[in-house]
């Protein structure tokens, strides 16, 4: 059985036809352009096969909740023309089959717990650091959504007291996307990050942001298996400096074997590759 994949996203669109365990057999991949054009490109492309569900990975903020009227929807975008638009609908008018939403976090944890990293386990969070900082939250078993779905990419971090960079978020300055995303590495230092790879202030820094952010999904969701990705996790050293400066900020205070023995076994990059956004989103629609 064939099911579709959509990792939308605000620059690309990744579609991709797969089976029911994620094997993908197709994929493409259009530039995000406005609604109409776009959805023609995706539309065209899914004609092609007989898919029987898809499922949709979406940036956001989206409307999860089914008793909504917007059920489905992009709300609130800075993108221009998306803000209110109608993603599930317009797929369930065209192909009359299952759609699945979640966020496009949520979809790449869901992918990371179905077939990688976190196979198995009920808890377990996906974070990405990179033009924005996203988290996807997978607890009890289950996607966390609530009141609208988790944006933990916000939350306030300390700032170093000999950062003097203000913060880049247009809402909080000091949040997490702020301090710590692809653009303020480059506000802050001038460069973009893949051209600071031998600067290891940036990435001492950057590794005490990330860290602090990760103790306090810690401390909160209590993750069984933490996945960080994300164009600026390239810097690979950053994950041996990250579990570091995770274990010296919770200071023993979480006493479980997996962080206090395990570090490197708990804060891993995907094990889906480039693939747990669109395999997730696959996966999605199996789940539809
Ligand atoms: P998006 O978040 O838009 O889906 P990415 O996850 O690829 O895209 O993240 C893009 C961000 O990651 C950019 O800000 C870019 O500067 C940064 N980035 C990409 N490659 C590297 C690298 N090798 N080292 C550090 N930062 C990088
Ligand atoms: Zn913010």
């Amino acid at each position: 059985m064939l099911i579709g994949g959509i990792e939308a996203g605000g620059t690309k669109m990744v579609c991709a036809v797969g089976d029911e365990n994620g094997n993908i057999k197709d994929r493409v991949s259009f530039p995000t352009r406005q609604p109409k054009e776009t959805f023609e490109d995706m539309i065209g492309y899914f004609r092609q096969w007989d898919i029987r569900a898809l499922g949709i990975g979406c940036f956001g903020p989206l409307d999860l909740n089914r008793q909504s009227k917007t059920y489905g929807y992009i709300t609130k975008t800075p993108k221009k023309g998306w803000e209110n638009c109608n993603i599930v609908g317009t797929f369930r008018d065209a192909f009359g089959i299952p759609v699945g939403f979640d966020t496009d976090v949520n979809g790449a944890v869901l992918g990371e717990v179905t077939w990688g990293a976190a196979k198995g386990l009920e808890n377990a969070i996906y974070i990405t650091i990179g033009t924005g900082v996203g988290v996807g939250v997978y607890l009890n078993g289950a996607l966390l959504h609530g009141l609208v779905h988790p944006e933990a990419g916000h939350i306030m971090l300390s700032r170093h007291p000999e950062d003097s960079y203000e913060g880049k978020c247009p809402f909080h300055k000091n949040c997490v996307e702020g301090l710590a995303a692809g653009p303020a590495i480059e506000a802050r230092w001038g460069k973009k990050g893949a051209e600071l790879a031998d600067r290891d202030e940036v990435w001492e820094l950057e590794a005490y942001y990330i860290a602090q952010a990760i103790m306090d999904y810690i401390l909160v969701y209590s993750p069984q298996k933490i996945i960080l990705w994300g164009g600026v996790m390239h810097q690979e050293k950053l994950f041996a400096m990250v579990r570091r400066e995770v274990k010296r900020l919770l200071n023993g205070y979480v006493s479980h074997e997996m962080i206090l023995e395990s570090i490197d076994d708990y804060i891993v990059p995907p094990a889906l590759g480039e693939d747990p956004g669109i395999k997730g989103a696959i996966r999605l629609g199996v789940l539809a």
